[in-house]
């Protein structure tokens, strides 16, 4: 992962992170099929997997029965009662027609009409006792309907008991699944992403960094995007708790690392001038210098200013002259831009004997370079 200065080489950087991504990509799209095929591992659970059914199914018939035997007593009820309005017409009727005759035979006074009121009596009688019997039967029906309503009521209330316990086991059961699944799930989430912490702090710098950053995007696709929708209720609990874990682990490692590298910068800054150098990556020494920072200890730079060879902070050398057309050049450049010749370590900051005793170099002899106590300064 150098950030190298070469064109071809910034374009192969660029064609690598996109290798990383759709390395990822792919490797989501692949977890993805693979979670998605878990769930059917699972049957999902109904109401009546969980019901008595030996106590259920009784139960069940009894309520039909009472529901069909309820239906023939109400049509029944509804002759009956058509029956009794009939009778008790009937009866009205005959009663008018009776009273009727009665006052006739009062007033003529006809004895010989007993016979006929004996008769006309018994016909009455047969009327209303119609009329009570149908009214009977009225009465029958009314309350057979109201004990066939309350058997019901019982039935239902026993079967509705058994469907209060179903539906505790089936919700015991709809949870103990989610929680198999989530199980399930985080076993194939969580490791990857042990494993990228793991290339993270081992091998994300390596030749194969693609490869490396792909799977930590994967990673952690699938742990903080993937897994979310299958979250049961405590799921948050898991994910929040590993999101904490690992921002204190990747947080500590940051900590020990500016610690480390605070360190090394101390350490490589009271190095002799020369010695630095050497140790500087070439490239990453350019780079810094475009960005007018400085390439030993990092702190900002004025470049511009053609006085300024030293870094002000860390007094390594920037900017020295050529041996050989003593041209002010970078310290850093393998090569004189001016005249083309090597530059030769003990050469840089020095000013070659004969261009000083000259007038030719107005910015390069003055204050600076020659001032300078650093040992590398001593003309060869
Ligand atoms: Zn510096
Ligand atoms: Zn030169």
């Amino acid at each position: 992962m150098n950030k190298g200065l070469r064109l071809s080489e910034k374009w192969f950087q660029r064609g690598l992170w996109l290798i990383a991504v759709v390395f990822a990509l792919f490797l989501i799209g692949l977890g993805g099929l693979i979670v998605d095929d878990l769930p059917k591992v699972e049957q999902s659970y109904r109401l009546e997997d969980f019901l008595d059914q030996a106590a259920a199914g009784p139960l069940k018939a009894e309520i039909a029965r009472i529901d069909a035997d309820t239906k023939a007593k109400g049509e029944a009820l509804q002759t009956a009662r058509q029956v009794v309005a009939a009778a008790a017409g009937d009866t009205r009727q005959g009663r008018q027609s009776f009273d009727a005759w009665v006052r006739t035979r009062t007033a003529t006074g006809n004895a010989g009409q007993d016979a006929e009121l004996l008769e006309r009596t018994r016909q009455m009688d047969a009327l209303v006792a119609r009329q009570r019997a149908a009214e009977r039967e009225v009465e029958a029906l009314d309350q057979a309907t109201s004990e066939l309503s309350r058997q019901r009521l019982q039935a239902t209330s026993q079967l509705n008991a058994l469907n209060v316990e179903a539906r505790t086991k089936l919700g015991a059961a709809r949870r103990w699944q989610e929680m198999r699944v989530f199980g399930i799930r985080l076993a194939f989430t969580l490791p990857p992403l042990v494993i990228a912490g793991w290339l993270f702090a081992k091998y994300r710098k390596s030749t194969y960094w693609p490869f490396v950053w792909g799977f930590i995007f994967f990673a952690l696709f699938g742990f903080f995007v993937e897994l979310v929708p299958y979250l049961p209720s405590y799921g948050g609990y898991v994910r929040y708790i590993v999101g904490i874990v690992v921002t204190l682990v990747v947080g500590r490692y940051l900590i020990v690392a500016l610690q480390r590298y605070l360190a090394r910068q101390r350490e490589v800054e009271a190095q002799p001038d020369e010695q630095r150098r050497e140790a500087l990556d070439y490239e990453l020494a350019h780079s810094r210098m475009i960005k007018n920072i400085c390439p030993g200890c990092e702190r900002p730079i004025d470049t511009a200013d053609a006085t300024r060879n030293f870094c002000t902070h860390c007094g390594i050398c920037l900017f020295d002259h050529c041996q050989a057309c003593s041209a002010r050049k970078n310290a850093f450049a393998r090569y004189c831009y001016s005249c083309g010749t090597p530059a030769r370590p003990d050469a840089r900051a020095t000013v070659p004997p004969a261009t000083v005793s000259g007038d030719t170099m107005p910015p390069l002899g003055s204050g600076g370079s020659l001032s300078n106590p650093a040992p590398d300064l001593t003309p060869g």
